[in-house]
């Protein structure tokens, strides 16, 4: 199989003027929710190429993709400037470790997004098997502001579907909103507020953990949880703390 195949871009969601959503008809071997795949387009002659997760679940018609144009970022902003019907080069293999087959067993499975590292997780809520492995689903969404929370209807959906499986603890950083928190989930971890918003505790007894996204809000995360005794999830030493880092 060659290192590129090539995708067609099908629909584009506008969240707001920075935030979008692409689907894209590409012919990629089978992934398992909360992997990533790499995306390029040609300047100039020359591939320009980054990592995006995989919004959609395995089993979906079409790859999804949730992307924020970065300000003088080479590839976002001009994954930006696509329409329905243009091409996009996509690499048939994906790839990534951000998996509940790495995941140890636990009563609760925490998942941990900052923007845009929301994707994985909706695809992993968004798979077939999911929800006979956990007890309790909790996605904390943090954002900076209101307009950037992604998904809102399917994340709503989720909830009616599964009231007694799942909880949704979203956060704004930089503006007050009714029903969110306000602030960084590592302060409001360290500060209970997550918790009390879930109404469950996190202990390394029942919790496991996935954080996604931020490298500065995945370093601070783990050291808080390192602090309610929860360790790194490695094959050799199996944890309660598995993570991507996003830059
Ligand atoms: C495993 C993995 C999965 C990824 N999945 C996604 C995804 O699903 N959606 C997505 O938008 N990006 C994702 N990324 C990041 C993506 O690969 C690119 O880095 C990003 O789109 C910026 O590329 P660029 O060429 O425009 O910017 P570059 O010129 O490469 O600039 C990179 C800088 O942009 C900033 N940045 C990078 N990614 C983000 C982001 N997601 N949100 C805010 N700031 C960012 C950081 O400051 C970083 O230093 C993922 C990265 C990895 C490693």
């Amino acid at each position: 199989m060659s290192a590129w195949v090539q995708g067609r871009v099908v629909e584009r969601i506008d969240w707001n003027d920075k935030l979008f959503s692409l689907k894209v008809d590409a012919d990629v071997q089978p992934f398992v929710a909360g992997q990533f795949t790499k995306l390029a387009l040609e300047q100039g002659g020359e591939r320009v190429q980054r990592a995006y997760s995989f919004v959609n679940a395995p089993e979906a018609e079409y790859l999804e993709f949730l992307a924020v144009a970065v300000e003088e970022g080479e590839l976002s902003p001009r994954l930006q400037d696509l329409t329905v019907g243009d091409n996009i080069m996509v690499s048939p293999r994906p790839s990534g470790f951000l998996t509940l087959d790495e995941v140890p067993a636990g009563r609760e499975l925490w998942m941990f997004a900052t923007g845009t590292a929301v994707g994985p997780f909706l695809s992993i809520l968004n798979s077939q098997d999911c929800w006979e492995r956990y007890e309790t689903f909790i996605l904390v969404y943090a954002v900076r502001y209101e307009k950037d929370l992604a998904y809102l209807e399917m994340i709503k959906e989720m909830a009616e579907a599964h009231p007694k499986q799942f909880r949704f603890v979203p956060i704004v950083s930089r503006e007050a909103v009714e029903g969110a928190l306000q602030g960084r989930i590592p302060e409001l971890l360290a500060n209970q507020s997550i918790q009390q918003a879930a109404d469950l505790p996190i202990a390394p007894a029942r919790s496991q953990t996935l954080i996604c996204g931020n490298p500065d809000m995945i370093r601070d995360t783990v050291a808080v949880l390192e602090g309610m005794g929860l360790r790194k999830n490695l094959r050799r030493t199996p944890g309660q703390i598995t993570m991507e880092k996003y830059w």
